[in-house]
């Protein structure tokens, strides 16, 4: 029975766009320990980062 290759994770990271041939991070990165930051919005908008659980919420104006 053959599994299912994971998806590669990294592809969801970053945002490439084709017509500049530029690749961008999607999400932020955390100010503390340099990691990306998850990005969150329940029960609030908000980034944490899954290795210092340093959390910047995202304020709506
Ligand atoms: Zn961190």
């Amino acid at each position: 029975m053959a599994k299912e290759k994971p998806k590669a994770y990294i592809h969801t990271l970053y945002e490439v766009d084709y017509n500049n041939k530029s690749v961008s991070l999607k999400n932020k990165k955390c100010p503390r320990c340099g990691n990306i930051m998850a990005h969150h919005l329940k029960p609030v908008e908000r980034y944490q980062c899954g290795y210092c659980k340093y959390t910047e919420f995202v304020v709506k104006k």
